[in-house]
C-alpha cells in the first residue's frame, strides 16, 4: 500500500482560551485522526506518513521574503495574521511555539504530500495545511505560509516536476484563495479552479470574467442542490480543458457548511460529502497525482468531514483497506 494521510498529533493549536476570541477549534486534527485511526486502526501504519522536522527557512525562502519571515517574530505581527489583537501581548515566543511552530509543521506536511503523490502517482491527504491567505511578504486570514505554492517549489527544485508541467489548484474552501492567486500570478502554467463566496472576506475576483472563467463566485445563503450543480458542471470542463495536467492540489475546506460562522454559504453535512466524493472521484478517475489539504472549517462538525474525507481517500487509494 502506498501511504496517503500526512499527519502528525504536533498540528493542534494547544490555545483552548483563543477559542473566546476566534472561532478555530485548534484541536481539529486530532479529532479527525482520532476518528481516522480508530476506523482503520492495524491498516494505519501502512497509510501515514507523520512530518518530524518543522518546514526550514530555506524552503520557506522560495515564496517568502526574510523581511516577512524577521517580522514573525513580532507579536503585533502574528496577531494580524490570526486576527485577535489581544495577542500582541502575547511574548513572541510562546506564540512561535503554539501557532508558528504548528503550521511550519503542517507546511511541511503538504510538501511531503506532494513529493508523495509524484512520486507513487496517487492521492495524497494533509490532515491540515490549505493556507491559501499566506502572500510572499505578508500573511491574512490565520494563514502564515503559503504551502501549496511552497510545495510546487520543492518539488520543481528536486526535479520532481519541470517549469513547464502543468499544476491545477481546486479551491472549495468558502473564502477565495486570494495568496495563492497572488504567489501564482506570473505563471500560466498553473491553472486555479476556485468557487467562493464573494460576500465574504477577501471579496470578489477581480479581473475579466472571460479570461478566469473558473474564478467563481457564489451568492450567500447558496444551498446543496445549487451548489453541487455548478461544481459538476463547471469542475468537469475544468478537468476536461487541463487533462495534462502532473499534479493536482483540491483546498477541500469545510467552512461552506450552513452553520459555519465564518463562511456565507449553507450547504449542508451530507452535501459537503457529496462534494468531496464527487472532487475525489473525478481526479482517481483521471489518476492524476493529488494533494489534499483541509484548510478552513469553524463549526463543531468541521473535524467529522475531514476524517469523513480522509476515509474516502484512503477507501479511494486502496479499494480493500
Ligand atoms: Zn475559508
Amino acid at each position: 500500500m502506498n501511504p496517503c494521510l500526512i499527519y502528525s498529533n504536533k498540528y493542534d493549536f494547544n490555545l483552548s482560551w483563543l477559542n473566546k476570541f476566534h472561532p478555530f477549534e485548534g484541536r481539529k486534527f486530532s479529532k479527525a485522526w482520532d476518528i481516522i485511526y480508530s476506523e482503520f486502526e492495524r491498516e494505519i501504519d501502512s497509510l501515514w506518513v507523520e512530518p518530524i522536522e518543522i518546514v526550514s527557512d530555506e524552503v520557506l525562502l522560495k515564496v517568502h521574503n526574510q523581511d516577512y519571515l524577521d517580522s514573525l517574530s513580532y507579536s503585533s505581527v502574528i496577531s494580524k495574521v490570526v486576527e485577535i489583537k489581544l495577542l500582541r501581548f502575547i511574548p513572541h515566543y510562546i506564540l512561535y511555539k503554539l501557532l508558528i511552530e504548528p503550521v511550519r509543521l503542517a507546511c511541511n506536511g503538504t510538501i511531503l504530500a506532494a513529493e508523495l503523490a509524484l512520486k507513487n502517482n496517487n492521492m495524497v491527504m494533509n490532515i491540515g495545511g490549505g493556507y491559501h491567505h499566506a502572500f510572499a511578504d505578508h500573511g491574512e486570514g490565520f494563514c502564515f505560509f503559503a504551502d501549496a505554492a511552497l510545495s510546487i517549489a520543492n518539488s520543481k527544485d528536486k526535479k520532481h516536476l519541470n517549469d513547464d508541467d502543468k499544476i491545477l489548484m481546486i479551491d472549495l474552501d468558502a473564502h477565495r484563495g486570494n495568496g495563492f492567486e497572488a504567489t501564482i500570478k506570473d505563471t500560466s502554467k498553473v491553472k486555479n479552479f476556485d468557487m467562493y463566496g464573494f460576500q465574504s472576506y477577501p471579496g470578489i475576483h477581480e479581473g475579466d470574467v472571460d479570461e478566469f472563467p473558473y474564478m467563481i463566485p457564489l451568492k450567500a445563503g447558496m444551498s446543496d442542490d445549487k451548489y453541487l450543480s455548478i461544481l459538476e458542471e463547471n469542475l468537469l470542463s475544468f478537468l476536461d480543458e487541463n487533462s495534462d495536467a502532473k499534479l493536482v492540489f483540491y483546498n477541500a475546506g469545510n467552512d461552506i457548511l450552513d452553520t459555519d460562522p465564518l463562511g456565507s454559504l449553507k450547504v449542508s453535512y451530507s452535501g459537503i460529502i457529496k462534494r468531496d466524493k464527487f472532487v475525489v472521484e473525478q481526479l482517481a478517475k483521471r489518476a492524476i497525482p493529488t494533494v489534499i489539504m483541509t484548510s478552513g472549517g469553524y463549526t463543531k462538525q468541521s473535524y467529522k468531514l475531514i476524517a469523513e474525507l480522509a476515509k474516502l481517500v484512503v477507501n479511494t487509494n486502496n479499494p480493500t483497506a
